[in-house]
Formats: C-alpha cells, structure tokens, sequence
C-alpha cells in the first residue's frame, strides 16, 4: 500500500521546482494531486505529468497573494478532487529583484492565508496535514558571496526573504498548537540551496555555484526531489506524531 492512498492534496507552486517535485511525489504515492501555480500553464504541465503516470489530478491558477483566491482553491480542489486532506503552502520566491513587500506578500501572507483558510477546513472534513516551506533563511541569516568577501553592503540582501521564512516558522508553531487537538498537524520543511529555477543566477558560473555548494558540509546543494520526500514524509502517517516541527532539509548548512 503506497502512503497517501486516497488522500487529496493541493500544492502552490506546483509549476516549478520543489513544488513540482512534490507533487509528482504525491502522486506517486497514491494521492490525488490539485497542481496550483501562478504560472497556469505549468501548473498545467504538472497535473498532465501526473496524468501520463496514471495518477490523478487536476491543475488551477493561483497568486497565493490573492486571499479570496486561496480560499477557493480549497472550495476548487474539493469538488474536483472529492476531497482535501493535505495543503502544501509551498510556493515562494527568491529575494532577488523583488522589493520588500512582495517577498513578505507571497512568501509570508501567501503561507498565512493558506493557514486560515485551511486549517478550519481541515479540522472541520476530521483532520489532515498542511506543511509550510520555510528555509534554513527561516532559521538563520544568509551568508552572501559578496559578504563573505569581506564586503558588508549598508543593507543586507536577503533581509526580506530571511524576515519571511523566519515567519513561516513562527505561523507553523503557532497553527501547530492552535489546532492540534482537532485533528491537524502543521509542520515546516527548511530546505538548504535546492537545484531549482529559483537558484539557477546564483549557480551560472561555476565560482558562484563552488560557492554555495561550500556552505553545505555535504559538498553539494539538494536536489528537488530530496525536499519532495521530506514532504511525503510529513504528510505521511508516518508522521502522525510530529506537529510544529521545522524539518531541516540542508546537507548540515544549519550544523555549523
Ligand atoms: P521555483 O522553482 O521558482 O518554483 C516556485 C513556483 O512558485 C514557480 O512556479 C513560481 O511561478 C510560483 N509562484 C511564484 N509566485 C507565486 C504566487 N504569488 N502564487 C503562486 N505561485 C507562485 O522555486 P523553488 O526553489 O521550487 O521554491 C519553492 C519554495 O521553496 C519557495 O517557498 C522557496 O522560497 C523555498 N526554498 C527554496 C530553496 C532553493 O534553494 N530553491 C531553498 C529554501 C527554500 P513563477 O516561476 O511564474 O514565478
């Protein structure tokens, strides 16, 4: 019997990266998987990809910015699906270019409107699973290349994304506690540097890439399918008993 017979999931940033990973992970393991993406026509591509390996599933657009908009993609999975068992607040994106408020709207907001949206839900259908993807930025600060020349710009880059990760930490314990007598488990996966689009201008030359894989005592970044087992995992029976924990998927970034 594979793991998550007969559970339905939804996934945000299921188009991309880790949440694609998962979603196929899902699927593998016997869920029914909705595929919900920003970018539709990946979101897309996901769910046929499923589809292909004869699993089951269904794809949606979403901005997990739009608060209404999250709370019907639970309403969406449900009926299409039949049911909702697992959310997977995954999608995020990298501090880079995007200013302060967009990091923290979709990061942070985007993983908080999943949790009140779900969380009652859940509780309410007799329980399941959310998980939450923070980062080793929601449990310590980033050392960049440049700061780790010796150069110390006025204002840290990655201030916004390590305040949003770090969040997504804070709103998993505080849902952990809140809900865990009625039946739902909230846990986060902090992965390290993961070989996605997201990291791809980081790791185009080699210097840059030599660099981040240094920061991992394991001498390499994650692959996105070693974050999609953690994800299994979690919502797993597996993990019945594991409720507002940060599962640290870094290679040891966080040991030293
Ligand atoms: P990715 O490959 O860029 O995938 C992220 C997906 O989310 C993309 O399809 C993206 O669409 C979508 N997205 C962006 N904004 C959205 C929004 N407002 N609403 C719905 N979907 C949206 O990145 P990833 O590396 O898989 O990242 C997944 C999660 O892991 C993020 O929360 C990230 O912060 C976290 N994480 C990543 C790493 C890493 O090293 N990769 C490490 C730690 C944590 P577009 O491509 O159209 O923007």
């Amino acid at each position: 019997m594979t793991r998550l017979e007969n559970r339905v999931a939804l996934v945000t940033g299921a188009g991309s990266g880790i949440g694609r990973a998962s979603s196929l992970a899902f699927a593998v393991e016997g869920a029914a998987v909705m595929c919900a993406d920003i970018d539709e026509a990946a979101a897309q591509d996901t769910a046929a990809q499923i589809a292909e390996s004869g699993g089951t599933s269904a794809a949606l657009k979403l901005d997990v910015t739009d608060d209404e908009a999250v709370g019907a993609s639970l309403a969406a999975t449900i009926d299409e699906l039949g049911g909702l068992d697992v959310l997977f607040n995954n999608a995020g994106i990298g501090g880079g270019e995007a200013g302060w408020e967009q990091v923290l709207a979709v990061n942070l907001s985007g993983v908080y409107y999943g949790l009140k949206h779900a969380a009652p839900l859940l509780a309410e259908r007799g329980g399941g699973v959310i998980i939450n993807t923070s980062s080793i930025a929601g449990l310590v600060g980033l050392v960049g290349a440049a700061a780790a020349a010796g150069e110390m710009p006025d204002e840290p880059p990655g201030g916004a994304y390590v305040a949003s990760k770090h969040g997504v930490v804070g709103l998993t314990r505080q849902f952990a506690v809140s809900y865990g007598r009625r039946g739902v488990r909230v846990n986060c996966i902090n992965p390290g540097y993961v070989e996605t689009p997201m990291t791809a201008g980081l790791r185009e030359n080699e210097q840059g890439r030599e660099f981040l894989s240094s920061l991992h005592p394991m001498g390499r970044l994650g692959q996105p399918e070693e974050i999609a087992g953690a994800a299994v995992f979690l919502a797993s029976d597996d993990a019945s008993f594991i409720n507002g924990h940060t599962l640290v998927v870094d290679g040891g970034y966080t040991a030293r």
